[in-house]
């Protein structure tokens, strides 16, 4: 029987549609690769990608002899730049702002052919600095309202590099899929008066059905209402609105979930195709009237959607998914995974 149901959050409806499942195929795992000779993410190339945003040097040298850890750079072809005047104009019934922004590439390793389940901890760890230290950069620019990162793993999550990679991309605009949520979380924060995603947190531990992993700080489960089929988020277990004010010791208990996440995706699906997101608050304040509660009533997260299905008509149309793969199925299976994967490394140690 397939169910209608509604994000608590972002009010989005899903239709979670288990009939369907027969239908949905995964592909075999395959590994998609853009050559090594030409890419100018790999070390000996640097002269082609400009100046370093920032530079973190190898430790005690890089396997292949590379003289940086991580590097961000600006985007070759950047949706939007900071080098330019902020200026609004309308046009009639229509709006535009001129493309002020920021679009950044974090280089996450100097080896080619990394995929994200294979990142050791303390690597994932240094992506996670490396977003915290280029969004309290960026922040202190007030033109720029929101700041978004994600990666795209595989051709189906919208890749066109394989080196392993994350963007940044910052405007002077909330984007919509955002400004939904945020407003979501302030109308839940003004009915209960408490944060809708520490709800979730306390919900989602407490009926452990869709739980995947948890440490003493972050909490990985499927949704709900997910969209998507084996969708996962990773949320803070302590209310925290902005993603920035992480400690050290909070990025090293996310990348560990974020790893035990990718490990059970990658082992599940057989399919590395996955994009990962980070949902944040808008820096300064929105408006400052309008927007009152936003440290108490936003808690950032981390959303990972593996791509296995496409969106139809249908999604286009009405925003409404159709999911094949109901979330407490989902979480039992990667349950499942991670143990057998555990199970599999203690034997190899037995040995
Ligand atoms: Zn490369
Ligand atoms: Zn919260």
């Amino acid at each position: 029987m397939s169910d209608l149901r509604r994000d608590p959050i972002s009010g989005n409806w899903v239709v979670i549609s288990p009939e369907e499942e027969a239908g949905v195929k995964l592909d075999r795992f395959v590994r998609f690769e853009t050559p090594r000779e030409d890419c100018p993410f790999c070390p000996g190339n640097e002269r082609e990608t400009g100046h370093n945003i920032l530079f973190i040097p190898s430790e005690n040298g890089e396997a292949d002899g590379s003289s940086w850890s991580l590097r961000v750079i600006p985007n070759r072809l950047p949706v939007l730049r900071t080098e330019r005047a902020l200026e609004r104009e309308g046009i009639g019934m229509f709006d535009r702002i001129t493309g002020v922004g920021a679009h950044e590439i974090i280089i996450e390793s100097p080896r080619h052919d990394l995929l994200l389940h294979e990142f050791p901890e303390r690597r994932i760890a240094r992506v996670l600095t490396a977003w915290r230290d280029r969004v309290l950069d960026l922040s202190k620019d007030t033109r720029l309202r929101y700041i978004s990162i994600f990666r795209n793993q595989g051709r189906r999550s919208g890749a066109r590099m394989s080196h392993p990679h994350s963007q940044l991309i910052a405007t002077p605009v909330i984007p919509v899929g955002i400004r939904g949520e945020l407003s979501g979380a302030r109308e839940y924060f003004e009915y209960k008066e408490r944060c809708a995603f520490c709800d979730l947190v306390d919900q989602e531990r407490e009926e452990k059905v869709r739980l995947v992993t948890q440490n003493r700080g972050f909490v990985a489960f499927c949704p709900f209402a997910s969209r998507n089929p084996f969708e996962v988020w990773i949320l803070p277990r302590v209310h925290s609105h902005r993603y920035e004010t992480v400690s050290a010791d909070e990025i090293s208990d996310l990348a560990e979930v974020l790893k035990q996440v990718a490990i059970a995706l990658a082992e599940s699906l057989l399919i590395p195709d996955v994009n990962v997101v980070l949902k944040t608050s808008p820096r300064p304040k929105p408006r400052r009237d309008q927007w009152t509660t936003i440290e108490e009533d936003f808690h950032w997260h981390i959303e990972v959607i593996p791509r296995i299905t496409r969106f139809s008509g249908y999604e286009l149309a009405t925003g409404m998914f159709v999911n094949p793969t109901p979330p407490e199925s989902a979480a039992a299976y990667l349950r499942d995974t991670l143990f057998e994967v555990s199970r599999r490394r203690d034997d190899a140690q037995d040995q």
